[in-house]
């Protein structure tokens, strides 16, 4: 790696979303109501660096993936979309795992609001795990960035699962009470487990004995698939 091609970037916000783990964040960002919380660094906090951003509905956040950097990156990556056997191109993907870990997602701007003393830019509709580490944040131009002609294989091969979500009558004092703190979380919980975040290769099932586990904001949520429908089993504070 010569010096001439070798950059340095910085952060310049980290995002506080619902999403404790990988493990049930939507594939995509606007799958899901979860929102952002975007704290910027000491040298990024400078109002004049937002000063217009209530005027577009969404924006683009560019980041680094993490929780998964370490790992590094293969040419080819298995798509969990074709059911996670076959694979494609890390370039004709949007794995986590690629030459500099870069992700990006178009998210809507929930604006500026001041919590704890600092102004802080709220998004909705996050695929990002927790404390995820921002490098760049760009309003969605949207004659620029929609393209109406565009096509995705992928989607027309392998739609995103849509399930129906019950929850047994044991968690819904739960719910109620959970619901008080965060406003969205009957929508969240509903949001990502009708995707059906179990494994590709289980997705087909209609039918799976094995308990699951989401973890949203502080809260783990055990689900199973019954008769094609998502039932929710036990929400337990962390
Ligand atoms: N929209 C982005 C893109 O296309 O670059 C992200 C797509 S990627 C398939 C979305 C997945 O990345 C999430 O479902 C989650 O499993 C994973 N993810 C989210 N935040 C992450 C992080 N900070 N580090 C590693 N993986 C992360």
């Amino acid at each position: 790696m010569t010096a001439e091609n070798t950059f340095t970037i910085q952060k310049i916000a980290t995002i506080s979303t619902p999403f404790n783990q990988k493990f049930g964040i939507p594939r995509q960002p606007n799958l899901s109501v979860a929102k952002g919380i975007i704290t910027f660094e000491d040298t990024f906090d400078d109002a004049n660096m937002l000063k217009g951003i209530d005027s577009y509905s969404h924006l683009w956040l560019l980041f680094i993936f993490h929780q998964t950097i370490d790992r590094g990156w293969k040419s080819t990556v298995k798509a969990p979309r074709l059911g996670g056997n076959s694979t494609m191109g890390v370039f004709a993907s949007r794995s986590t795992h690629r030459p500099n870990a870069t992700g990006m997602s178009v998210v809507k701007n929930r604006g500026l609001h001041l919590i704890n003393g600092k102004k802080k830019l709220m998004v909705e509709g996050v695929d990002l795990v927790n404390g995820t580490p921002l490098v760049d944040i760009k309003p969605y131009l949207h004659y620029a960035d929609s393209v109406d002609s565009a096509t995705d294989s992928l989607n027309q091969l392998r739609p995103i699962p849509q399930r129906e979500v019950v929850f047994e009558n044991n968690v819904k004092p739960q719910l109620t009470e959970v619901s008080r703190r965060h406003s969205d979380f009957t929508q969240l919980v509903c949001d990502v487990l009708a995707q059906d975040p179990r494994p590709a290769y289980k997705q087909p099932l209609d039918n799976d004995d094995k308990t699951y586990k989401v973890s949203l904001y502080n809260f783990d949520i055990s689900f199973i698939v019954k008769g094609g429908i998502v039932v929710v089993t036990q929400i337990v504070a962390l």
